[in-house]
């Protein structure tokens, strides 16, 4: 059985996606098998930054029981398979959150790393996400209202029973406004596992729909992400 790892967050726009995105690509390079899951139901956008276009059946059939899961694992970059979110509002509504830890209780079988993408916020859907791993890793930004959201967000997780791995601290740029590595730690009890800069080449590649680590690999952020997967697959 893989390792199924929900990324999240609390406040929006912290990274989740970006991280999740060339993060499994990332994997996929070190030789790891990884599905990525776009929990995000009402934001589903992992499918773009991974550039896959045409897109029939989504997770959304999945968890409206009209689609079984295997028409909706797509291949992505580098192996990666990716279970991508759809735009259908009608069908959100149909959605059954259970059946959406049965979708992780299969796939689970199917990888060493089950990478969940999930929602901001405290609602329904995004507690549902932070159940359906086995651990946890916090998204965030080096700032404090980005902070006490990602302290609420680990909270939950630990009382439904899912591991809060680590945070990873995304778009730093050591001003001076920012709160440091150690103040960060002290808050949330978590160790920082890895900084990503601030990089310009992030927007870059999503709008070219490829991801960071194969369009520019050696661009700050991409080798952050790579030391971050290398750590996860025990490579170093
Ligand atoms: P989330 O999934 O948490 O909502 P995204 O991954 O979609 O966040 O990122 C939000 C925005 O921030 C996107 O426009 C993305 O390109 C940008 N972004 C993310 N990480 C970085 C970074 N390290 N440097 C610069 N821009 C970034
Ligand atoms: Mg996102």
């Amino acid at each position: 059985e893989g390792r199924s790892i929900v990324f999240a967050s609390g406040k929006g726009g912290t990274g989740k996606t970006t991280t999740v995105a060339n993060l499994g690509v990332a994997l996929a390079q070190f030789g790891k098998e990884v599905i990525m899951i776009d929990a995000d139901i009402t934001m589903a956008n992992l499918s773009l930054v991974l550039g896959m276009e045409d897109i029939p059946i989504t997770l959304h059939d999945v968890l409206a029981r009209e689609a079984d899961l295997k028409d909706a694992i797509y291949e992505g970059p580098a192996g990666v398979k990716v279970i991508p979110g759809g735009l259908s509002l009608e069908k959100i509504k149909k959605a059954k959150p259970e059946r959406l830890r049965e979708v992780i209780r299969e796939i689970s079988q199917m990888a060493d790393f089950i990478l969940i993408d999930a929602p901001a916020g405290l609602e329904m859907t995004s507690v549902t996400a932070l159940l359906i791993g086995k651990e946890l890793i916090i998204v965030t930004n080096p700032e404090i209202s980005a902070i006490t959201d990602s302290l609420k967000t680990k909270l939950i997780a630990e009382k439904l029973g899912t591991l809060p791995l680590g945070a990873v601290l995304n778009r730093v740029t050591n001003e001076k406004t920012e709160l440091s590595q150690e103040e960060i730690e002290a808050i949330l009890e978590v160790p920082v596992l890895e900084v990503i800069p601030e990089d310009p080449e992030v927007k870059r590649a999503s709008a070219y729909g490829i991801p960071l680590v194969i369009k520019n690999p050696t661009s700050p952020a991409a080798i952050a992400i790579k030391q971050l997967a290398a750590k996860l697959a025990g490579i170093k």
